[in-house]
């Protein structure tokens, strides 16, 4: 019987990509003939990089990916899934704490639209790596060679650096730990 091609979504915030993020994109590309990682743009979380700039940052990182792209969307998971002829959803798995609160958003995604969500449990070293924490160990001036990729890196000291002087986006942290579960739904 013929292999049936299989298109996942990886949506996300990516504010920014991290390498916790691309260990689970590289472990998705070998399960998926295309993954296409979705960077959501959310009228309600007020995030550090444009959905512009954070695509810019994971295109340059995923050249020489075979069958991986990236792109932006706004509005619901699902209708992006469906837009896309997607099979499933990606997530990536950290936690337990992770496991609660992405169990029930792929059971809300199954109920609403009846599309199955894939996880992939990311490498030990990457088990505490979020956007947050690193857009707080940067500001603070912490060591995150292990943790990002060197470009990113260079963009967030920049970010960081015109946002203290006042002239860019202010930190989205506190606002994305306020952000709803509505939210994560509508772009995860
Ligand atoms: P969201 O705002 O939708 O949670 P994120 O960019 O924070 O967007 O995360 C996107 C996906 O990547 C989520 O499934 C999240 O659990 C997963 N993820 C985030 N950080 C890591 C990591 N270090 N290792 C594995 N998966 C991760």
């Amino acid at each position: 019987m013929a292999k049936k091609f299989v298109r996942a979504i990886f949506p996300g915030s990516f504010d920014p990509i991290t390498n916790g993020h691309l260990d689970v994109v590289t472990r998705g590309m070998k399960l998926f003939d295309e993954l296409v990682i979705a960077v959501g743009r959310s009228p309600i979380k007020n995030q550090l990089f444009t959905p512009e700039e954070r695509v810019e940052m994971i295109d340059e990182l995923i050249k020489g990916m075979p069958g991986v792209s990236v792109e932006s969307f706004e509005g619901l998971t699902v209708e992006y899934a469906a837009r896309k002829k997607a099979d499933v959803i990606l997530r990536g798995l950290r936690s337990l704490t992770d496991v609660q609160y992405e169990f029930q958003l792929a059971m809300t995604n199954r109920a609403v639209a009846g599309i199955e969500t894939i996880f992939i449990m990311t490498s030990e070293q990457y088990g505490f790596t979020s956007s947050t924490l690193i857009r707080e160990i940067a500001s603070l001036g912490g060591d995150l060679s292990n943790l990002i990729p060197k470009s990113v890196h260079e963009r967030l000291k920049q970010r960081l650096k015109t946002r203290d002087s006042g002239l860019g986006t202010r930190d989205s942290a506190s606002d994305e730990r306020r952000a709803t579960s509505e939210d994560t739904i509508l772009n995860t």
